[in-house]
């Protein structure tokens, strides 16, 4: 175990002299202006050890890794009807592409590029208002993690709906085709104060520690999903957790993970443990490439991977 710490040290250690390679995202001010020095990585085992690395207590936007949180909320909500309204994949394209919207009558590829991301907020919408969607998303992340510090950044969640031109494009897109239940305002606010939870790695690692455990967070004892549903979030992850990216990621890293363009990347070691790590430099997919780095450093030196030994 003090070998993972070692382990986690030395990424951190090995990967300072790149700290700020990349490009960070400038879309809103609040990402433009993190400084891209910063680099944290945090891993949870099923054990429920923690294993800290560099800025891991730093907290950031979370952004598109909030996709996996509410898709698990829809799938809890709806059960398997929720693939009548979204794909299940890779769309190869980038995260916020528009174009197979229409050849594809407004079903997205899958929940985690922004159309599938949206239409999977529209179904956690059902029965609420907004401000009770948002909520039961922000408590639903506090339960995961057994953390109640955590919260939205509001400032982060204005900037996103004052920009988000072409998520309002997607949203209406999909509303034309009689594919989103709520207004397209109230799905957007919803879906913009999702990708502002603010979270730091150990907080995240910590919330997806349901995912490398079959279902259950081992050190709460919380059964959130069944083993197979927790399966197969883990294998969408791996297919579409990276965008046009996943492809890249699976080869390289070869765990489920999902990308976020704060420059945040949680992956799962399924049966081992929960990663989360930061470095807000992109690569041209949009996802952290330190971050990536670091799980690919991780990845050989524990030997965890979903293709072998
Ligand atoms: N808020 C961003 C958007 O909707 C999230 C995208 C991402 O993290 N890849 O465009």
């Amino acid at each position: 175990m003090t070998d993972l710490q070692s382990i986690v040290e030395e990424i951190a250690r090995e990967l300072e002299p790149r700290f700020g390679e990349g490009r960070v995202a400038d879309y809103i001010p609040q990402l433009a202006r993190v400084n891209p020095r910063q680099f944290g990585i945090a891993v949870t085992t099923v054990d429920g050890d923690m294993f800290l690395g560099g800025d891991a207590e730093v907290p950031f936007s979370i952004q598109s890794i909030s996709k996996v949180f509410t898709l698990t909320i829809a799938l809890g909500k709806h059960g398997e009807s929720i693939w009548s309204r979204v794909g299940r994949e890779p769309s190869g394209s980038a995260f916020n592409s528009i174009v197979q919207l229409e050849r594809e009558n407004g079903i997205p590829r899958n929940p985690f590029i922004n159309a599938g991301a949206i239409a999977i907020t529209d179904l956690v919408l059902a029965g609420h208002t907004p401000k009770e969607a948002i909520g039961e998303i922000v408590r639903f992340v506090r339960y995961l993690a057994d953390e109640d510090g955590i919260v939205v950044d509001h400032e982060v969640a204005k900037s996103e709906a004052a920009t988000g031109f072409r998520n309002h494009a997607l949203a209406n897109f999909m509303r034309s085709f009689g594919k989103l239940d709520h207004p397209v305002d109230h799905v957007l606010g919803v879906y913009f104060h999702q990708c502002a939870l603010s979270m730091s790695c150990r907080q995240l690692a910590k919330a997806g520690l349901y995912l490398a455990g079959g279902g259950r967070n081992p050190t709460t004892g919380h059964r959130v999903v069944s083993h197979l549903r927790a399966r197969r979030i883990n294998a969408l992850m791996l297919t579409c957790g990276h965008y046009d990216g996943s492809g890249e990621f699976a080869y390289r890293v070869g765990l489920p993970g999902k990308s976020g363009v704060g420059g945040g990347i949680l992956a799962i070691a399924p049966g081992k443990a929960s990663i989360a790590v930061w470095s807000p430099g992109l690569n041209d997919n949009g996802n952290s490439l330190l971050g990536s780095t670091a799980l690919e450093m991780l990845a050989e030196r524990t030997g965890w991977s979903i293709f072998g030994y």
